[in-house]
């Protein structure tokens, strides 16, 4: 299918300014949303063009090449292999949202992800989406856990039951724009439609709003929240935990909270994907003699065989002892590199045998050694 104009996906003209684009892109990236529009595959479609969209027409270089060459000049850099691996080169629409957004701040912060924009005093209106960024443990991300979380986030006011409204009091329509949201004021001779000031266009009022929470209709309130976390996941991933965000208003809906996870370092095993690497040091005797050796792993000891005459940085796989794909596909394996250890402090036994056994060798201990001094004198010639 043919690739629309940027220009109109955004709904923007060809000379729109950076603060015109982004305005028009965080209208359009709210509406469709795909949280906001669960099962929509054509809503999802929309939010990823206006990703797309965004990234070229936001960015001054990437707008000149767009309008030189079309969407072959926007796609130039995936050439040059920028290495997200993502087809045509651009970056996850959901990054770009949370750039817009400003959704990137870590320790155990909460970012309202949607903005609450105003809205009807009447009418139910759902809670905002809230972030949670959690802390776990290499193991943790590898076996899945449950993790408890304790959380303060607006829930509906009690003393009101989240209308917003003092008992007794009631909406009325707004006297400064006589209910249409919006009022006529004037420029010199020009006559000019705005928002009402006094009721942000929504055309009705409280009459008396809440004391306890001041007419909003919310109130900060610490709840514990248990959280499933599956095993697998990895820096950065982000699960959706429907239904615990902020409370909605008037009987709307809850928004849902999403959790970014950090996972930390651990002291032996470094993780590449579903793989895990391990560096295991071994004595130059097994190494040279050969040895069975125990390996570490998640899931318990193994162990390998090292054949006589193992090389430093010989790697071994262990197939199966990585970590369990987040998606349900396999699982990684283990790769143990092997770390031959020169002793260093010999006493003078110790020193005497080593010497003997050169001497048996008749310097031949150090094959490789030899061919290189092989080399070097051809090249000293
Ligand atoms: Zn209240
Ligand atoms: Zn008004």
């Amino acid at each position: 299918m043919a690739k629309r104009d940027y220009y109109e996906v955004l709904g923007v003209a060809r000379d729109a300014g950076t603060d015109e684009v982004k305005k028009a892109y965080r209208k359009l990236a709210v509406k469709f949303h795909p949280d906001k529009n669960p099962g929509d595959k054509a809503a999802e479609e929309s939010f990823k063009e206006l990703g797309e969209a965004y990234e070229v027409l936001s960015d001054a270089q990437k707008r000149a090449n767009y309008d030189h060459y079309g969407h072959a000049g926007a796609d130039r850099r995936s050439a040059a292999g920028a290495g997200s691996g993502r087809a045509g080169g651009f970056h996850d629409p959901f990054d770009i949202f949370r750039e817009v957004f400003g959704g990137g701040g870590g320790g155990n912060v909460f970012e309202e992800m949607f903005g609450g924009g105003r809205s009807d005093p009447s009418q139910p209106q759902r809670g905002d989406d809230l972030r949670y960024d959690l802390e776990i443990s290499f193991e943790e991300a590898a076996n899945g856990c449950e993790r408890e979380v304790s959380v303060t986030k607006p829930e509906s006011c009690k003393t009101c039951t989240g209308s917003g409204v003092e008992a007794g009091s009631k909406i009325k329509n707004c006297t400064t724009c006589g209910g249409r949201g919006q009022v006529l004021s004037s420029r010199g001779i020009f006559s000019i439609q705005q928002t009402c000031p006094h009721c942000q266009g929504a055309g009705r009022v409280v009459e008396k709003p809440c004391r306890d929470c001041r007419g909003s209709g919310r109130r900060d309130q610490p709840s514990k929240i248990k959280l499933r976390i599956p095993a697998g996941v990895d820096t950065g991933s982000r699960l959706r935990s429907s239904g615990n965000g902020s409370a909605g208003m008037r009987g709307g809906p809850h928004g849902d909270l999403y959790v970014v996870l950090h996972v930390k370092a651990h002291e032996i095993f470094q993780r590449d994907g579903d793989d895990l690497l391990c560096e295991v040091p071994v004595g130059f005797v097994q190494a040279s003699l050969g040895a069975e050796i125990e390996i570490p792993t998640l899931q318990g000891k193994a162990n390998i065989k090292l054949p006589p005459g193992t090389q430093p940085g010989t790697m071994f796989r262990i197939k199966g002892r990585g970590i369990k794909n987040v998606q349900g596909h396999g699982q990684g394996d283990l790769h143990v590199r092997v770390l031959v250890e020169v002793p260093s402090h010999l006493t003078g036994p110790q020193k005497a045998k080593l010497e003997e056994f050169a001497a048996l060798c008749n310097g031949k201990e150090s094959p490789l050694r030899q061919g290189f001094f092989e080399k070097a004198k051809n090249f000293f010639k």
